[in-house]
């Protein structure tokens, strides 16, 4: 029989800090408190440290963090939002979702990050800001993206979801523009038990507003001043947050080293394309994606001899029903088409085992000729 070999295994991590994350739930239940209360605070406090921002506000998920993120800047109805054409939907959502409009930018090849250089033409008398994704945990450009920010008084706003712990010239991802948000899925770099997010920014008033506006836009108890939103981070989520948080390096640490050892076994196989590293950036390898032809007939073959892989993402945004309005775009994002049809990602996970990734590493040296 063939052994199974998950894409993820999110059960090792818990096993491993199961009394600290027990601990954590037990005290947070025996409290009596569930909502606003001291855990969120002491999670905001660490994450807002390890980030090396002034502020960080907990919320319900990383679409809302993004949501939040765009309301506080000012994001009003008509404003063009530039966004990557390749990232994960939730990115695009956020911004339609307030009222605001997707521009779709094309990645560079190799990092899978949007192209700074590409920026600019997009740039019209509605653009308000710039919405740059740390994509699969490597940073997104940021030294030119600030210059055009700059010479064209728009806001950055980071898709910080995937990079938790990034760094790009020495700065950590989540606090580089104006303002980010943060996603804690359960399967990103830091996850919770469920949904959990939260906003990083420097700037007390831009905190301040998305702490109000997540909580109905509440100033002081029973008074309003904007219309807003009900996404509160749990306490018992913070708790558990605060648990793992210490333990995020580490973890980034052993991604680093497996990506490491794909990146120098599959050197030079012919028709595997690996990811492409900036110099002055250090990844944390969310994901560890390789571009091949026929990657459908790839992902079977790994399947069948039991190594599970994922795509991230099958079907580009421009090509959804949710974006009908982006269909005349159909065919003009050829790097971002091309990133979507040969895309697969890599098993790499914190507690993957060697034999896991021996495995993986052998079957596609059999399958790739060495050049
Ligand atoms: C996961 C993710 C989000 C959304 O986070 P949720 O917590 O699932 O709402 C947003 N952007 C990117 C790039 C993501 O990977």
């Amino acid at each position: 029989m063939t052994t199974f070999y998950p894409y993820l295994d999110l059960k090792l991590k818990y096993l491993d800090l199961q009394v600290e994350i027990d601990a954590a739930i037990q005290r947070t239940l025996s409290s009596g408190w569930y909502l606003l209360g001291k855990e969120v605070a002491q999670f905001e406090k660490a994450y807002a440290d390890y980030i090396g921002v002034k502020y960080c506000v907990g919320v319900a998920n990383g679409l809302d963090a993004i949501k939040l993120a765009l309301l506080a800047i000012g994001i009003e109805p008509g404003d063009e939002v530039i966004i990557p054409a390749n990232t994960y939907i939730a990115t695009a959502i956020a911004v339609s979702s307030v009222g605001g409009v997707p521009i779709l930018v094309e990645p560079k090849p190799g990092t899978y990050n949007i192209d700074p250089e590409r920026i600019e033409e997009q740039i019209t008398s509605k653009t308000k800001a710039i919405l740059v994704v740390h994509l699969y945990g490597q940073p997104a450009h940021m030294k030119p993206i600030l210059k055009l920010a700059k010479k064209y008084h728009l806001k950055v706003v980071e898709d910080n979801a995937q990079a938790h712990g990034a760094r790009v010239d020495g700065r950590v991802t989540g606090g580089i523009g104006d303002i980010a948000a943060n996603s804690f899925y359960p399967g990103k770099n830091l996850g919770a038990f469920g949904d959990a997010g939260a906003v990083t920014t420097n700037s007390k008033e831009l905190a301040d507003k998305v702490r109000q506006l997540a909580n109905y836009g509440q100033q002081k108890k029973y008074i309003f001043r904007y219309k807003g939103m009900n996404s509160r981070l749990d306490e018992i989520h913070a708790a558990v947050l605060s648990a793992k948080l210490p333990h995020l390096n580490q973890w980034n640490t052993e991604r680093r080293r497996l990506a490491n050892m794909y990146l120098t076994e599959l050197a030079n196989l012919d028709g595997l394309q690996l990811p492409q590293i900036e110099e002055e950036t250090e990844h944390v390898w969310h994901i560890f994606p390789i571009l091949v032809e026929n990657r459908d007939e790839l992902q079977k073959s790994l399947a069948e001899q039991g190594i599970e892989t994922m795509i991230h993402y099958p079907v580009p945004m421009h090509f959804q029903e949710a974006y009908s309005e982006w269909a005349h775009l159909q065919g003009k994002l050829p790097i971002t088409e091309k990133i979507h049809r040969q895309e697969l990602s890599l098993p790499l996970y914190a507690g993957m085992s060697e034999a896991h990734q021996a495995k993986v590493i052998q079957i596609l040296k059999t399958l790739f000729p060495h050049i």
